[in-house]
Formats: C-alpha cells, structure tokens, sequence
C-alpha cells in the first residue's frame, strides 16, 4: 500500500479554480465561521457544458464568489447538473440557489434532498424538548447545558438556501454520464446517511466528499432526529466497502483539504483509529461506568475546547452507541438523565 500523497505541495487559495487534469477543475470555496477553512467544490468542463459537485454554504459571500467564479472561466458555459454528495449545508447550501439561477437541476440520492429539504425547513426560535432530552442524555455539563438552552439553536435552513425545485435521485451502483465521462456511483454512511461518492475508471479520479477525507476524520455525528444511530458502525462497513474498490492510482478528490492519492492506505488509517478508539473506550469502562461526555478524553485523546464541545458530543454518542449496538456495554439511566454506559463482564 503506497503512502499517502498530495497532488497539490501548498495550501490553496480559497475562491480560486485549480486544474486537477483536462476538463477537471478544483474550486476551494471559503466556509467562513463554519470549522474547516473552505469546503472543495467540483467543475467537470466538457468544453460545451460544465457540471459542479458541491456548492459551499449559504453564507457570507458565497453567492458572489460563484457568480465571480462561473462568469471569469466559464463565460456563456451552460450549467447542466449541480451535483451534491450529501446534505451538509457546505456540500448543498447553494444548490437551490445555483438550479434557479442557472436553470438547471439537482442530482443526488434521495436522503440526501429528503434529509436537506426536511432539515431546511425545521425552524427552532428555541431549543426543543426532544434536543433537550439528547444532551441530557449524552451527559452535558449543567453549564454548557444552561448556555445552550438560553441561545437561538442553529438552524440547518440557516446556511442553507430554499430547495424549491426536485431533484434528480441517483442509486447504488449507477453508471452517470457527467459531460461524457462515466463515473460509477456509490453510496457511504456514517459522516451522513446515504453519501454519494463518484468513481471514474477513465480519469482515476474519486468525488469523496466528505466520506474520505485527508488529515482529519469526518465527523461521525448523532442527532435527536436518530438518537441510536450507530454512526461509527455504519462508517467503518463503508470504509470496507470502498476499501474494496479502492487503488493507489487513484486521485482522491475529497470534500475538504487538499486531493491525495493512496486511498488504501487512508481507508485502512480511518478503520484502525476508530477500533482503537473504540479499545480505549472499553479500556476506560473497565475502571467505571461513564457517559459520552464523561468519555470525551478517551475518544479525542486531548481535552476538547468549548468551540468543539458540540461536533465531540455528537461523535461521542455515536461510539458509545456503537459499543451499546454491539452489545458490549449495558445502558441505565442516571438520576440526572444521562445515559450511563457500563462495560458487561
Ligand atoms: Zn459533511
Ligand atoms: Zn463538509
């Protein structure tokens, strides 16, 4: 298995058009305020029509930073699908907006626009009692808890624009035609349910989104919308699935950081992390019963700050379910609220 390895020496320049190879162009789009410093849009150019994949949030200036973008290189170019691998607001923020500007259309799995359109209009003035109930039950602190619950929760909608239009549903295992090129579909989870990730033979290329990413690892996160999904589960059964399919000649274009190749050996890298992540919770158990919270330094291996408390709440609750789904840890109620998870002897 070959090392890991970056097409690009540098850091690039968020808002800018990189050249991946003929007809592949790679836009890092900024995310201001939003974690990583710019989320990796897609243009497949076949000199006629170009396509994108993925479209940054709805935020800040996003909007003219396409507009900018679209009208410099790609002038009188019509737009004939807007591509979107899941339904984070920095992956399909600005796919309504795109369609009913360029007058073109959506292309993802139905999930991805069922979960996104749902999310998009679910509008809280107020933290609900069933998100209340989550962070109880993952055993947030009473003072993050009293912070939390006196602020204007995030609204999904808010980076996101309309998606009035439909969609067009792509499926496992489909063979698309994108301006000529064949890529073969195929859906991971885990980071999000049902993402779609895109492999062409012909080019070597992969469109990962954010199911593989370099450097760091996807958030593996658990809402109130699933309460007991088993997102670490579900995403290391898609690591082994696209292990499977994966080759060192491969050219990863990921959802954020810089396009590498040597998938095989970062599949591998993603699947022992959590394992051991997964040992040392069970290691951790042995000496007491704890709540996700209280697991956070086992998980992250280092103390997590207050800007990252919530994304290591919501990653917590997926290993401990995984370890309750596999049946190694029994689940009691502690008098406060919070789930309390116990190592079985
Ligand atoms: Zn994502
Ligand atoms: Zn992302």
């Amino acid at each position: 298995m070959k090392k890991i390895e970056f097409f690009f020496q540098e850091s690039p320049e968020a808002g800018k058009i990189y050249e991946i190879t003929e007809g592949v162009f790679w836009f890092p789009m900024p995310l201001p305020m939003m974690g990583p410093e710019y989320v990796n849009c897609y243009i497949l150019d076949d000199g006629q029509e170009i396509a994108l994949v993925d479209t940054g949030a709805n935020i800040g200036g996003c909007k003219n930073i396409w507009e900018n973008i679209l009208h410099k290189n790609f002038p009188e170019k019509k737009i004939s699908k807007v591509y979107v691998t899941h339904h984070h607001p920095d992956h399909i923020g600005l796919a309504g907006w795109l369609c009913e500007k360029y007058n073109t259309e959506i292309v993802c799995s139905r999930t991805t626009f069922l979960m996104a359109r749902m999310l998009s209009l679910d509008l809280h003035e107020k933290v609900s009692a069933s998100t209340e109930l989550f962070w109880r039950q993952a055993g947030m602190s009473q003072e993050m808890l009293g912070e939390k619950l006196r602020a204007r929760p995030f609204n999904f909608g808010d980076g996101v624009s309309p998606l009035n239009k439909g969609f067009v549903r792509i499926i496992e295992n489909e063979i698309i035609n994108i301006n000529g090129v064949h890529w073969t579909v195929t859906m991971g989870n885990g980071h999000a349910p049902e993402h779609a990730t895109f492999w062409s033979k012909e080019l070597n290329l992969v469109l990962a989104g954010d199911q593989v990413l370099p450097g760091i690892s996807s958030n593996l996160g658990v809402y109130p919308l699933e309460p007991n999904a088993d997102t670490v589960g579900d995403w290391m059964n898609s690591c082994e699935k696209l292990l499977k399919l994966s080759s060192d000649e491969q050219l990863v274009l990921p959802g954020h950081g810089r396009p590498f190749s040597g998938l095989p050996r970062r599949l591998v890298q993603l699947i022992e992390n959590h394992k051991a992540a997964l040992k040392r919770m069970e290691e951790a158990l042995k000496v007491g019963p704890k709540t996700a919270v209280e697991l956070f330094k086992t998980i992250f291996k280092r103390d997590i700050n207050k800007r990252e408390y919530m994304l290591a709440l919501h990653e917590a609750v997926g290993h401990v379910n995984h370890l309750y789904k596999a049946g190694l840890v029994n689940r009691d109620v502690r008098p406060d609220g919070a789930f309390i998870f116990k190592l079985k002897k």
